[in-house]
């Protein structure tokens, strides 16, 4: 171990169906991101390592390496530098009702983890492997769970019902749950600090819009309405997926191509959205460069894109009973200034007028619409430091 052993750190972990997202945070409360890094492809010939330190870009073959392999061997990098770490956090996508806040895992946590499986099977296995690989790593080390679903678990049944035979809720857990929680829960956090808004007579909605996208109404520090249902699926247009369509599109397409329920759900899932309607790319940045070159399609795409989501937004603000302001994060939240200029031309009934020149550069000023418009703030997310928050809060002694 080198000389930079003692640093006490929490370890964040992201892990996918293919890979592991992981970094450290360490400092003053553990808000400073001392490292990261990715293995990907794992599973494969070409399973790899890689990770950002200050040193520069760091690359390790892991030769058909697992999940198991690849936590080892970044486990095995960190004591190098850094010994072991002092807590850990895991995302993990979806927690049922079971969840409403982050939690320290034990046995039972792993089952309630495990019982939800079936409504994100690609998602929380994984989560699983990771938890289990880093408690045979660290016995000692306590772990937490947070969930992309437990900041939605505030909405009323009114919200989070859908008008179908009650007994698919009770008996299947049919009902809207929401994701990327974590992400919501800190720009509207951030927003209420930023604006000094009262902690109890407030409304915030935020967009967080990468690959996927959703948007929630915040009241209070509670979430009232969000825009992701059952699945992931539903609500916005994204990169691949659809978002919302006709529920009889299923049956229609079933009808007049044969195709099977999983065929047509792998379209709406990855040929739909952005890529579906350009037939270009999934990519916005792709898209924007291509429109501004006269690509009519993927005009098109982004007309949609941002109609849709102001459309979506307008149904949001219901759930509130004032509007403070609206957040942008995510990738194209973060940094596509003409969407989020078009979005909010569509918003003026509900008085938002854009700064072009400050949605151009919000930069440390963060706010993007005039002083006499409703607030509208470009906040990047921070969803891993937010686990590492988290973690840190259950796992003090
Ligand atoms: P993920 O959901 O996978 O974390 P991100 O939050 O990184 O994804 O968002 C990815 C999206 O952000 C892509 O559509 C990408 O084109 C878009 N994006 C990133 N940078 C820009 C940019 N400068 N201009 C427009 N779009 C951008």
């Amino acid at each position: 171990m080198t000389g930079l052993a003692s640093t006490t750190f929490i370890l964040v972990i992201n892990s996918g169906s293919s890979s592991v997202k992981f970094s450290l945070f360490g400092g003053h409360l553990f808000s400073d991101e001392l490292l990261s890094g990715l293995a990907e492809r794992l599973g494969t010939p070409e399973a790899v390592l890689t990770w950002q330190a200050s040193a520069g870009k760091q690359r390790e073959s892991l030769d058909g390496g697992d999940h198991s392999a690849a936590l080892s061997a970044i486990a095995k990098r960190l004591e190098a530098d850094y010994g072991a770490p002092f807590a850990i956090g895991h995302r993990v996508v979806h927690g049922g009702e079971a969840f409403t806040e982050s939690v320290l895992i034990d046995a039972g946590v792993i089952a309630g983890i495990e019982a939800c499986a079936s409504l994100a099977p690609l998602h929380n296995p994984p989560a699983l492997l990771g938890i289990r690989a880093l408690q045979s790593l660290y016995p000692q080390v306590p772990q937490v769970a947070v969930f992309d679903t437990a900041f939605h678990q505030t909405l009323a049944p009114e919200a989070f019902l859908y008008a179908v035979p009650k007994d698919w809720y009770t008996n299947l857990g049919v009902r809207r749950y929401g994701f990327h929680g974590t992400s919501h829960r800190y720009v509207a956090g951030e927003a209420v600090q930023r604006l000094a808004l009262d902690p109890n007579d407030h409304g915030v909605i935020s967009a967080h819009l990468g690959n996927g996208c959703s948007a929630t109404a915040v009241k209070n520090g509670r979430a009232v309405d969000t825009t992701m249902g059952l699945t992931p699926l539903e609500g916005l247009v994204m990169g691949t997926r659809s978002g919302d369509v006709d529920p009889g599109l299923h049956a229609y397409l079933a009808d007049r191509l044969g195709w099977s329920l999983a065929q047509i759900n792998d379209a709406l899932n990855r040929q739909s959205g952005l890529l579906g309607l350009s037939g270009l790319s999934n990519d916005m940045r792709t898209l924007i460069e291509a429109a501004d070159a006269g690509n009519a399609d993927a005009e098109l795409a982004i007309d949609v894109f941002c109609f849709r989501l102001a459309r979506k937004i307008g149904g949001l603000a219901m759930s509130l009973s004032r509007l403070d302001a609206l957040v942008f994060t995510g990738g194209i939240g973060e940094n596509a200034a003409p969407i989020r200029s078009r979005v909010l031309a569509h918003l003026g009934v509900l008085g938002f007028e854009c700064d072009e020149a400050a949605n151009l550069k919000p930069g440390e000023h963060v706010r993007i619409t005039r002083a006499d418009s409703t607030a509208a703030l470009v906040i990047p997310t921070r969803e891993e430091f937010m686990i590492a928050q988290d973690t840190q809060r259950l796992t003090q002694r």
